[in-house]
């Protein structure tokens, strides 16, 4: 028997917003998309924390920072979405372990927490002559969604910078983790199941002490980070910031609700020559359309449904693998029931 969740009210303790029947398109880059339950905005992180011990256990929670990686299907998410864009919100400078013995070359630690977003890390690193985060400054997500995603772009991501993250579980505690505590790869984060799990017991006598290992997304969710970033040139990180934000506006369908590339590029190619090579450009299911000026790209040219951008996703995959062999990988994140 489904369990009766008692999640209809905010307990009187918790400071965020709460709010039911939210439609999500107003939340997610493709402007379409169902409604989430209940969405909560915490106040700060120990608001996040308090919501989380109070969430019953069989509550889904689905954490969203700019929601520009992300679908949610026409039906809905059955749960909480917790909105963390601009709530945690601090970007600050690591003070120096050196302090009082200027290293004028020395890397330099910058802290953010989940909900600052990309491009504003890639300006305070500019301010302040550090170089190395330029790369996020086109990037229209929160760090919690770089961090989740091991965003990039222009030969650089996310997690080759990141000293360590600091996660809230789902019992609201705060868990500092090292990269070696991850899977990490193009696009692909996870908690590595060796950093948490306990071994079984090797003979009869001693019993499996086989825990679950926690889940990201499910069990865990980014609150900040640590980037390590190189000493340089304000006004050359400035440059090369302008620079890829450029080559972005000559290139990405930027004036159309999108959400960045749909599909990982296979090893060796780009997904977008791939789609352009099977004369994909212009495809339409509904209002949603692969876009004319990139074709990894899926615009919504206006009233698109999640189940329009949903199977325009389909039909590229099918016709890309009967053409070429060759199996694209979504890269964007789709929850939610169909309608
Ligand atoms: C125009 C455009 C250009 C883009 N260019 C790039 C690019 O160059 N490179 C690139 O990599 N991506 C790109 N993207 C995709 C997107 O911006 C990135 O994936 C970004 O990191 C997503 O961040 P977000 O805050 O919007 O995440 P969301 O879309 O809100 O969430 C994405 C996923 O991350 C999870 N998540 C979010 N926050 C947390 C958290 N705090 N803890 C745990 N899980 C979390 C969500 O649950 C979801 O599964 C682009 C998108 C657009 C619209």
């Amino acid at each position: 028997m489904a369990e009766t969740l008692q999640f209809t009210s905010k307990p009187a303790s918790l400071r965020g917003v709460l709010r039911s029947d939210v439609p999500m398109a107003r939340h997610v880059s493709w402007r379409a998309g169902g409604s989430a339950d209940r969405v909560y905005v915490p106040a700060d992180l120990p608001d996040f924390a308090a919501f989380l011990r109070a969430t019953p256990r069989g509550e889904p929670v689905l954490v969203v920072g700019l929601g520009s990686n992300l679908l949610v299907r026409d039906g809905g998410f059955r749960g909480t979405v917790v909105l963390l864009h601009a709530v945690l919100s601090s970007v600050s400078l690591v003070p120096s372990a050196n302090a009082g013995a200027h290293v004028d070359d020395a890397p330099v630690d910058v802290c953010f927490e989940a909900g600052v977003a990309c491009p504003k890390v890639a300006r305070f690193a500019a301010m302040h002559g550090l170089e190395g985060a330029e790369f996020l400054a086109g990037i229209p997500g929160t760090m919690g969604g770089a961090l989740a995603m091991n965003a990039g772009c222009y030969g650089a991501q996310t997690w080759e910078r990141v000293m360590r993250a600091t996660m809230v579980t789902r019992d609201g505690a705060l868990v500092e983790r090292m990269p070696d505590a991850f899977d990490l790869g193009y696009r692909h984060v996870a908690l590595a199941p060796a950093a948490t799990t306990a071994k079984a017991g090797t003979n009869a006598t001693t019993p499996a002490t086989i825990s679950t290992p926690p889940v990201l997304g499910e069990d865990e969710w980014f609150v900040g980070a640590t980037m390590r970033l190189d000493a340089g040139d304000g006004a050359r990180s400035r440059a090369r910031i302008k620079a890829f934000l450029s080559r972005r506006i000559a290139t990405q369908p930027l004036q159309q609700p999108n959400a960045g590339s749909v599909f990982r590029n296979p090893p060796g190619d780009h997904a977008a020559r791939l789609i352009e090579s099977c004369g994909l450009k212009g495809m339409a299911v509904g209002g949603a359309e692969v876009s004319a000026r990139h074709a990894n790209f899926i615009v919504n040219r206006g009233g698109a449904t999640a189940s329009d951008i949903e199977a325009l996703i389909v039909a590229v995959r099918e016709r890309v693998r009967a053409d070429t062999g060759i199996e694209l990988v979504p890269e964007v994140r789709i929850v939610g029931e169909r309608q």
